[in-house]
């Protein structure tokens, strides 16, 4: 990061609001506004998720799942976790942590994304789901980066490629058989490879200034390719199963 903490801390501080101050293991309830029926109203905290940047131990960032009692419709609220050292009313010195919101949104904005991978893969449902909060956001080089760490994941975490860079484990999935037994086509290949070198693209800039920002065109590209990953791998081997289950069992085949 090119802040210290300090300053980072400061700046959250200095722009955000607090959310709540305090510890919120056994906290039910967080007072706010619903983002869709709009009354000020106490969301029910159904789930909490917390994850450091892998580039180094701060900030803290925070997910909360909220649910509105009054219109049950869902969303949930990014904030980060600072810790403070406050005096009290007897003028003594004590830590808190208080946590400030970023931003909140409505659920549904990611979820359609999400159902094609199951839940068991939460590391890889995470990265997609901060890939494409990235799109929503027009933060397209941070999203070319989280597609290739998606396609990292699914290659190493979930087909089970050795550890290694990302161009030899794409390579091994060519030539061994994956954790899943599934059989990638050439088209699983060609994408994982595309999605690949666009994140590098991202993550260090090219010479080239036409190469050096991505286009809301080039990202829904880009996300397609992504898509097709996912259901070469999550969806198209279950609805080859299905099918040949339905035709064995008409036609009686053991
Ligand atoms: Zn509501």
């Amino acid at each position: 990061m090119e802040f210290s903490q300090e300053e980072f801390e400061q700046y959250v501080k200095n722009n955000y609001p607090v959310l709540f101050e305090g510890d919120l293991s056994g906290v039910e309830n967080l007072p706010g506004n619903c983002n869709f029926c709009n009354r000020e109203v106490f969301l029910k905290l159904y789930g909490k998720r917390y994850h450091n940047p892998y580039s180094s131990a701060f900030p803290l960032f925070e997910i909360f799942h909220l649910e509105c009692p009054s219109c049950r419709r869902k969303s949930f609220i990014h904030a980060i976790a600072i810790y403070t050292t406050i005096e009290d009313e007897n003028e003594d010195e004590r830590d808190i942590v208080q946590h400030y919101r970023l931003f909140n949104l409505p659920e549904k904005e990611y979820q359609n994304e999400l159902k094609d991978i199951p839940e068991e893969y939460e590391l890889l449902r995470n990265c997609a789901r901060e890939a494409m909060f990235c799109m929503a956001h027009s933060k397209y080089t941070s999203a070319t980066i989280m597609f290739r760490r998606a396609i990292q994941i699914m290659a190493a975490n979930i087909l089970g490629a050795p550890k290694g860079t990302l161009a030899r484990q794409l390579n091994w999935l060519k030539s061994n058989e994956n954790r899943l037994k599934i059989d990638l086509t050439e088209v699983f290949h060609e994408n994982s490879h595309i999605i690949k070198e666009i994140g590098n693209q991202g993550a260090h800039p090219e010479d080239e200034i036409s190469l050096q920002d991505f286009t809301k065109e080039e990202m829904d590209l880009l996300h397609d390719l992504f898509q097709s990953t996912i259901s070469e791998v999550f969806i198209k081997p279950a609805l080859l199963k299905s099918i040949q289950d339905e035709l064995k069992q008409r036609r009686r085949i053991k």
